[in-house]
């Protein structure tokens, strides 16, 4: 899952975005309305976190240009204001929920959860595919009896690889998805992650379920 937080506070976007990397999401950070627009337009984000109190225009502004240009995710907008008037203007101006600042880590990381649930029927708490398991609110993994104990990007990569079952999926559509904007994309680091998951979900006698496909990038799917 990949969020975009369009914040100009340093403290609170710093704050935000080591809280949401440490739960596992890869986040990108913009400072400006219009610099969220543009990482908005060149990437494919889950979730947008919005300040209403933006440098060059307000959030709610922000907000009506995401959805002018097509982005259909989930807005969650952040505010200061706590009247009814402000809230009410944030929903009419596209956004999904908001939260008033200041707020505990906890409500953030739940709304967030809630949003992605509501937003797509599909993204369940639980992702199973063949003997595989992936809790997504205790964030644990299990194959078969065993748990797996895999690192935050290992956990986000399988969710990924969870979410597109059958599908073959590019190095850029995996980068993209799974982490944030200063990705190299010359690097390996994509095949080093692959591996590394492979080997705990392989451990054993369990057969393979993340394949190659030369030239194109990988698959989970169960072996014919
Ligand atoms: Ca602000």
């Amino acid at each position: 899952m990949r969020l975009l937080v369009v914040e100009d506070e340093s403290k609170m976007s710093d704050f935000i975005r080591k809280g949401l990397s440490e739960a596992g999401y890869a986040v990108d950070v913009a400072e400006t309305g219009s610099a969220g627009e543009s990482l908005a337009a060149a990437n494919p984000y889950d979730l947008v976190v919005l300040d209403v109190m933006l440098p060059d225009q307000s959030g709610l502004d922000t907000a009506r240009h995401l959805r002018r240009d097509d982005y259909n995710g989930p807005i969650l907008m952040l505010t200061a204001l706590s009247g009814t008037r402000d809230k009410v203007h944030g929903l009419d101006a596209g956004a999904d929920d908001y939260l008033t600042k200041p707020f505990a880590f906890e409500e953030l990381l739940a709304r967030i959860r809630a949003l992605l649930r509501r937003h797509h029927p599909e993204k369940q708490s639980m992702l199973r595919f063949s003997n595989l398991e992936l809790d997504l609110i205790t964030r644990r993994g299990r194959r078969g009896s065993k748990e797996l104990t895999l690192t935050q990007k290992e956990f986000a990569l399988l969710e990924y690889f969870l979410r597109n079952p059958n599908r073959p999926l590019s190095r850029t559509s995996i980068s993209e998805h799974v982490w944030d904007v200063h990705f190299d994309t010359e690097s390996n680091v994509i095949d080093v992650y692959v591996n590394m998951l492979r080997k705990k979900l392989e451990d054993g006698s369990n057969k393979k379920l993340i394949h190659t496909i030369v030239g194109v990038g990988y698959v989970l799917r169960e072996e014919e």
